[in-house]
């Protein structure tokens, strides 16, 4: 039975995503005793403390379903952010937030504009329901271009994707370029905005940056906007899969009769109600990734090598002459997993995750013996 007949039509052309291999692995396919991964923008420090002090307390509980409704985890990032219970959302993820936000809005024959060299899944999220991705190229310097993505909005134009601060560049929009994309993006006939989604997911490393923007200060005056963060960056939770969001109470209501009921199992709602009252973590965090991008800065500049300045916790650098996929391979040999950047159509490029000092340092060994 040829079951391909059977699946939608949007489904195909789809391959695994590949996360690539596990250190595990390549510790015993390469023969190495030891190997750093610098290669999925985790945090080095680990779990946020208090998260895991919770969920170990709660272990015993898991023969329960979880609350459908995470209410403790949203009363927790209401009090944390100062919004209403209403206003939140969660997910198992980013990931899943991206896919349920296509699920609710993302007909066929619809478009999304998405900026290039920004977060691949929202393509895929936009495929899987039928829509068409429109790529804006971004400006110099590795920017989105929001003049070009508003411009680049028709009447089909469901949904606009922005990044902020954008993985895998690690650039930012300031506050004043988003405010006036967010004016300047136009509506339809019927006089509707395309919804715009703000994918936060570094916020906590970005935001001490002066121009940079906080979304949810865009919220009241912008019914057409999404936002969203996740635990599994700073606050070190990315094995839990849990995220959150932020819209207007209607939109809300919506992604809730929509998602799946139990998304957020019962640890991760657990944890992230510890994590976000974990100050020290994010403090701690905070310092070590400012520490590490000022280290490997001036290392790349002494290596002449062309690197992008990064308002997140990993920096995205040129590998010439090598191919990414090559310094890729040359690194891996030598016990260090970094991410090279083809799917991100950056081929001469390769993405480091800021690590520990120590691993940092020896990053920069292997590079050297490199280049
Ligand atoms: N958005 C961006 C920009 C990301 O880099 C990631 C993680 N790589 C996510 C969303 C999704 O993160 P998660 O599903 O772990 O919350």
């Amino acid at each position: 039975m040829d079951i391909t007949k059977l699946i939608r039509k949007e489904c195909e052309g789809f391959k695994p995503y590949v996360a690539g291999k596990p250190i595990e692995t390549i510790k015993r396919e390469m023969g190495l005793k030891s190997v750093i991964k610098l290669a999925s923008n985790e945090n080095p420090l680990g779990a946020s403390k208090k998260a895991l002090e919770a969920i170990k307390e709660n272990l015993k509980e898991i023969f329960y379903y979880p609350d459908s409704n995470s209410y403790a985890l949203k009363k927790g990032l209401s009090e944390h952010y100062g919004l209403s219970v209403g206003n939140i959302f969660t997910g198992a993820g980013g990931d899943e937030i991206i896919e349920l936000i296509a699920k609710l809005f993302f007909n066929k024959e619809e478009e999304v504009v998405i900026s290039r060299h920004s977060f691949i899944r929202y393509e895929m999220a936009a495929k899987l329901m039928g829509s068409k991705a429109i790529v804006v190229a971004m400006k110099e310097g590795f920017k989105h271009d929001l003049t070009g993505m508003a411009k680049a909005c028709t009447e089909k134009t469901k949904a606009v994707f922005v990044t902020n601060p954008n993985n895998p560049t690690g650039t930012y929009n300031t506050k004043e370029e988003l405010c006036k994309f967010l004016k300047d993006i136009p509506s339809n006939k019927a006089g509707l905005k395309p919804i715009v989604v703000l994918d936060e997911a570094y916020f906590e490393y970005a935001f001490l940056e002066e121009d940079y923007p906080n979304g949810i200060d865009f919220l009241k005056e912008n019914p057409n906007l999404i936002i969203f963060r996740t635990f599994s960056k700073i606050y070190g939770l990315a094995g839990l899969r849990v995220a959150y969001g932020f819209a207007s109470e209607e939109i809300v209501d919506y992604i809730e009769r929509t998602r799946p009921p139990f998304n957020v199992n019962r640890l991760a709602q657990i944890g992230g109600t510890a994590a976000i009252e974990d100050n020290e973590q994010v403090v701690k965090s905070l310092e070590l990734v400012n520490e590490g991008k000022e280290y490997l800065y001036k290392e790349f500049r002494d290596l002449e090598i062309e690197y992008i300045k990064s308002a997140g916790n990993f920096i995205l650098f040129n590998s010439s002459p090598y191919k990414g996929k090559e310094l890729f391979d040359a690194l891996v040999r030598e016990g260090v997993i970094i991410r090279a950047m083809d799917e991100y159509e950056l081929p001469d490029w390769v993405r480091v995750t800021i690590g520990l000092c120590e691993e940092n340092e020896l990053f920069i060994d292997k590079l050297k013996k490199i280049f």
